[in-house]
């Protein structure tokens, strides 16, 4: 059998040669040098000039915020205070290797003790110090491969900082062996439009330069392909090609129900991109991802800023964003500074929020600042505000109450808790809107850590148990007169979307790069479809049958 079996994100497919991420290199040894210490410090002085030029020389080609980054560490690794530390331990007779391990390590403990800026570019210096070991060694540096060519990223998973910076003209396709559908890594490859499959626990067994094709729409990778199998591939990879091209007309069933297609963002960038791609606002701006590697909380200006940019994009137009939701997969260390051994069912979301209530009313203040500004230079946007990870009816009052001090008009919550899923018409009496996160929904339905491959199989939005709680929440909506939209990845899946809107969701909000597939799927159903389909998923016994209930279904209009 030439196929390895994964979770594949997106429809896209895709075919090249494999490049592995590679993982840490070994520490080196106290070993004494055999070459003493004035040729071990030439070695030293080569190899850190030599990764400072290849830092400066991608931060050329990246451009932009990583081009800075970039250049800070190319910056960091010259610093003549570093090559006297190493210098200082050569004359132990010790390798360059060893030397620069231990004068890295411990500069980096030095820049930790001093805290603020420093302190936080501190860790930035353990990857500069693996690039100058591997350099000595003449082995390829850890992290994301540079073979020549472009090339299909194998890993175990990928930090998101590596997906951020992924150059999109090299990578065709990315699989990792670990990680769920949900996980963080899966999220930023489907805002990139990254053809990706991720829990393909058996791609660890693939080896740098044979070709695959990556089929994430079925969910396999195709090892060792025929001529007829990489042919048809290409031919579907062009087929979706020309999709993305078709006219970029508002979300609407075949009947003509109106289901807004709304953007998933983490960043003010992606909105031109959003836009572009037919977005008619956005659904779910994630603000802490802002703020991943910030030790101390953001200023107001600081957001303000953020928040202008994004809602000066969507002037006249819808624009969902969320507080902070810190904790678990996206840990802040300004909200998340106590130890806990289940973080995910912490003090994280509008609990942490809570708890450091003056984080969230500077949050508020400079949501509604960047709110006066945008709309004193011209039209304004709708800018609603929801809170995340809310369990309980007095929650719900708490973040309406306080979002109504700041002016903020339209305040609703997210419903990733069961609890609040099934409480969503008392919930739905205080809060203007729900947008149900299908990632959580499933993780807390389900009891299956998003993160975790090795659940990955539970971690399935079409499972009947999460499509009910969709239902209930469906139901409170339509009983109070109030939208749920739906933010989660599900919302993503052209035909799971379908159902979404059958169950009762009034819009749909994804990653740019799906709304296409998603804008052509709604399309030909109406909305007695949509129901109809909803209703064949919701009375299967697990979550595959209720796919192919609702494909069966799907095809006998
Ligand atoms: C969700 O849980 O579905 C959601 C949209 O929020 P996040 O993925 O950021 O946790
Ligand atoms: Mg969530």
């Amino acid at each position: 059998m030439n196929q390895i079996h994964g979770v594949g994100i997106g429809l896209g497919v895709a075919q090249g040669r494999v490049a592995r991420m590679s993982g840490p290199l070994a520490l080196p040894t106290e070993e004494p040098s055999a070459i003493g210490a004035e040729a071990e410090a030439a070695r030293a002085r080569e190899a850190v000039a030599a990764v400072a030029r290849e830092l400066e020389a991608r931060g050329q080609v990246a451009g932009g915020a990583a081009r800075d980054v970039l250049e800070a560490q190319a910056m960091m690794a010259e610093d003549p205070a570093l090559e006297a530390e190493v210098t200082t331990r050569l004359s132990t007779g010790r390798t360059a290797e060893w030397a620069v391990a231990d004068a890295f390590a411990s500069f980096r403990d030095q820049l930790t003790a001093v805290g603020g800026y420093l302190g936080e570019r501190a860790a930035d210096l353990d990857d500069v110090a693996q690039r100058v070991i591997a350099h000595l060694r003449g082995v390829a540096a850890p992290g994301v491969p540079d073979p020549g060519h472009p090339f299909v990223l194998v890993a175990t998973d990928l930090a998101p900082a590596d997906t951020a910076l992924l150059d999109l003209d090299q990578v065709l396709a990315l699989v990792t062996s670990e990680g769920g559908p949900t996980s963080h890594t899966a999220i930023l490859a489907r805002e990139k439009g990254i053809v990706a499959i991720v829990g393909a626990a058996d791609a660890a067994g693939l080896a740098d330069g044979e070709t695959v094709i990556v089929d994430a729409a079925a969910g396999v990778v195709i090892t060792d392909p025929s001529a007829e199998e990489l042919t048809r591939a290409q031919h579907r990879a062009d087929a979706r090609a020309a999709a993305a091209s078709a006219p970029l007309t508002p979300g609407a069933l075949a009947d003509g129900t109106a289901v807004p297609l709304l953007a998933n963002l983490g960043s003010p960038d992606g909105a031109a991109e959003a836009v572009a791609l037919g977005a008619e606002g956005v659904g779910l701006f994630r603000t802490e991802f802002l703020f991943l590697s910030s030790q101390n909380a953001p200023t107001v200006a600081q957001q303000r800023e953020a928040y202008e940019k994004l809602l000066a994009a969507f002037r006249g137009r819808k624009v969902v964003v969320r507080a902070l939701d810190a904790g678990a997969d996206k840990p802040l260390a300004f909200l998340n500074d106590a130890h806990e051994e289940n973080p995910a069912l912490g003090l994280r979301g509008l609990r942490a929020l809570r708890a450091n209530e003056d984080i969230l009313r500077e949050q508020l203040t400079a949501l509604a600042e960047a709110d006066a500004a945008v709309a004193a230079t011209g039209e304004a946007a709708d800018l609603w505000v929801m809170a995340p990870m809310v369990a309980t009816v007095s929650e719900t009052r708490y973040f309406v109450a306080l979002a109504r001090e700041y002016g903020i008009r339209t305040a609703g919550v997210m419903v990733e808790v069961p609890a609040a899923a099934l409480l969503a018409d008392r919930i739905l009496r205080d809060a203007d809107f729900a947008s149900i996160g299908t990632n959580d929904l499933t993780q807390y339905t389900m009891a299956a850590d998003r993160l975790l491959g090795s659940v990955a199989s539970f971690q399935d939005p079409w499972h009947p148990a999460v499509l009910r709680l969709i239902r209930a929440t469906g139901d409170g909506g339509a009983a109070g007169g109030k939208p749920v939209g739906i933010c989660g990845e599900a919302a993503a899946d052209p035909l799971l979307a379908v159902v979404l809107v059958g169950l009762g969701a009034t819009s749909l909000s994804m990653a740019p790069t799906a709304l296409a597939d998603v804008r052509q799927s709604l399309k030909t159903h109406s909305l007695d479809d949509a129901r109809r389909i909803a209703e064949a998923a919701l009375a299967a016994d697990d979550a595959a049958s209720a796919r192919a209930a609702a494909q069966a279904a799907a095809s006998l209009r």
